[in-house]
């Protein structure tokens, strides 16, 4: 595996022990903790005038700091997405400045190309032949996409509820499609069980790998970057297993331990009011989550019931003085359409959530009207424009 010369292997979080990324790749062999990415941040000689100096193309222009090498990696040039200024938005949610990271404008279409990247290429250079994961859609397409193109078989299970794009693309990609009745904990459940019954399948489920929130880093490197290394009052991140907003937390921290920038940003936390275990727990002052009992919500990649890295989440939203936000599905897809028509920008309705939220915000007098605010669009609205389209018609549109 070639790794990148500061890469200093896994590190459990529950227990401090650091294993080799060579022998282990999930889980804590100590004590069953997840496993984090270190670095030998000393080691990494990186700064503003050198990043500057290398084309905006794909997250691997950061490869100092992520485990892989960039000519090792699964790559379709991922990442290096628009920030787009919105100042209509700005006007609306009475800020100085609204910008939308546009990561529709990824391969498949979402942010987790991000992490199906580094993720991929860790299995393809641990010799891994299968990889497997449970998916709401698009993590699973995107797993898709890239375990073809390094030859790898991909098994994904999905939720019937998931969306037609994210099955169709599933098979275009030549993964091997598990359509499981109900909703997301029943496609966990025959995940399970697959991978009981092949020891040569290797994860990819979010909690599992430490791979994944790894390459979703990258999405804070880019905005600091794109706003020329000014840091953002406020970034929201729609939320659901917390892939994204784990990596942008560590993604900030990172920049700060290397002196590119002195402050961090407050991290806000959207989901959706029908599923929304992070919220309740962060607006009861809990440090962990309960499972939600009944989980639905139009944002089909936020019905994530049972989260594995709220604590997580929890601890990046409070160390940086975020905060967590929910709203209820007429009012995510109402942002979807507002966001469309003011802008020309396109979110899919699990990441109008963000913008939901950050009216909400608005609303509850969170912003002082100076603020810098940056939308993550983690998905293209193409991807489920049915969705949107039906809101409209019941409306009489
Ligand atoms: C996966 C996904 C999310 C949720 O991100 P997490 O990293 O799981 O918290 C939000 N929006 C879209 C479009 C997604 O695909
Ligand atoms: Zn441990």
């Amino acid at each position: 595996m070639e790794t990148t010369d500061a890469f200093a292997g896994l590190e459990c979080v529950d227990c401090g022990a650091v294993v080799d990324a060579f022998e282990e790749s999930h889980r804590c062999p100590d004590c069953g903790g997840s496993l984090e990415s270190t670095y030998e941040y000393d080691a990494i000689d990186i700064d503003r005038e050198a990043l500057a100096d290398r084309p905006f193309d794909s997250q691997w222009r950061y490869a100092e700091l992520l485990p892989f090498s960039r000519e090792s990696a699964v790559s379709t040039s991922e990442g290096a997405t628009p920030l787009v200024e919105c100042p209509q938005l700005a006007d609306e949610l009475g800020v100085g400045r609204v910008l939308l990271k546009d990561e529709g404008r990824n391969s498949t279409g979402t942010s987790k190309d991000r992490g199906a990247s580094v993720a991929v290429t860790a299995a393809a250079r641990s010799g891994a032949t299968d990889v497997a994961l449970p998916s709401t859609g698009n993590g699973g397409q995107a797993v898709a996409a890239y375990a073809g193109r390094a030859g790898l078989d991909a098994h994904v299970y999905l939720p019937s509820r998931s969306g037609f794009t994210n099955k169709a693309m599933v098979n275009v990609h030549g993964g091997d499609m598990n359509v499981v009745g109900g909703r997301f904990d029943a496609a966990v459940g025959a995940f399970e069980e697959g991978l009981a019954e092949h020891d040569d399948w290797y994860s990819l489920r979010a909690s599992e790998t430490p791979y994944r929130h790894e390459g979703a880093k990258t999405v804070f490197y880019e905005i600091v970057e794109q706003l020329e290394w000014a840091v953002p009052d406020v970034i929201v991140s729609p939320t659901g297993a917390g892939t994204g907003i784990v990596g942008l937390a560590k993604g900030a921290t990172e920049f700060r331990e290397l002196g590119l920038i002195d402050d961090l940003p407050a991290l806000y936390v959207a989901q959706a009011s029908g599923c929304a275990p992070i919220v309740t727990a962060f607006d009861d002052d809990r440090d962990d989550h309960d499972p939600v009992e009944h989980p639905d919500t139009i944002c089909g990649e936020l019905e994530i019931p049972d989260p594995g890295a709220s604590s997580r989440v929890l601890e990046a939203i409070r160390r940086t003085d975020g905060g967590a936000v929910a709203t209820d599905d007429p009012d995510v897809l109402e942002a979807a359409v507002r966001v469309a028509q003011a802008t020309g920008l396109e979110m899919i309705p699990s990441a109008a959530a963000a913008a939901s939220g950050a009216w909400e915000l608005a609303e509850r007098g969170a912003f002082a009207g100076d603020e810098t605010v940056v939308i993550v669009n983690t998905g293209a609205g193409n991807k489920e424009a049915d969705v949107l389209r039906s809101h409209l018609m019941g409306q009489g549109v």
